[in-house]
């Protein structure tokens, strides 16, 4: 298999508050069945980057409570340092898990969804193997993220396009090197 045994985490957090949501429409407990709608953003996603889409094969997508989300997010930190995240993906168990609030058709909710597809396609299309450090992963999900919503007419809040675009610059710097 392409995947490397160790575990990485890689969560978004939107500092908007999430929309009133409704309870979202799912077959099975927790476990989402989005099939249709993660085909066709993977299909975005490689349209628009240099990660390829490999047909029947999509990740497992979880919905689960917020706490449980910050829980994930926050590995090895206690509960007073958990900071709030609106989606993750766990390399190891091949996982994106979403809010239980997910809204599909809430377009910068299914942006956070478009972000950790990037990592998952960045999984599987190695380059967790060639990048300079797992961070540098960061930089093309926020920046793809920006782009779909660009793309689908966002409405985008005062600062929001910046500030994404900012952390994409910030959280996907790698740690300078290590000197002897
Ligand atoms: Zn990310």
């Amino acid at each position: 298999m392409l995947f490397r045994s160790f575990v990485f985490v890689l969560c978004v957090a939107l500092s908007m508050p999430a929309t009133a949501s409704r309870a979202l429409d799912c077959s099975g407990r927790g476990e989402a069945h989005f099939d249709p709608l993660v085909t066709s953003l993977m299909q975005w996603i490689a349209d628009n980057s240099r990660y390829k889409f490999v047909d029947h094969f999509t990740p497992t997508i979880e919905l689960v409570p917020a706490a449980e989300l910050a829980r994930l997010a926050n590995p090895g930190r206690t509960v007073d340092y958990w900071q709030a995240v609106d989606a993750c993906f766990l390399t190891e168990r091949v996982t994106i898990y979403l809010s239980d609030e997910f809204e599909a058709s809430d377009l910068l909710q299914r942006s956070t969804l478009v972000h950790e597809l990037v990592h998952f396609m960045q999984l599987i299309n190695g380059a967790f193997d060639y990048a300079e450090c797992p961070a540098a992963l960061e930089r093309p999900a926020y920046f793809l993220q920006v782009d779909y919503l660009d793309q689908h007419g966002f409405d985008w809040p005062e600062g929001l396009r910046a500030q994404l675009r900012l952390m994409g610059f910030v959280i996907g710097r790698c740690p300078p090197a290590h000197h002897q």
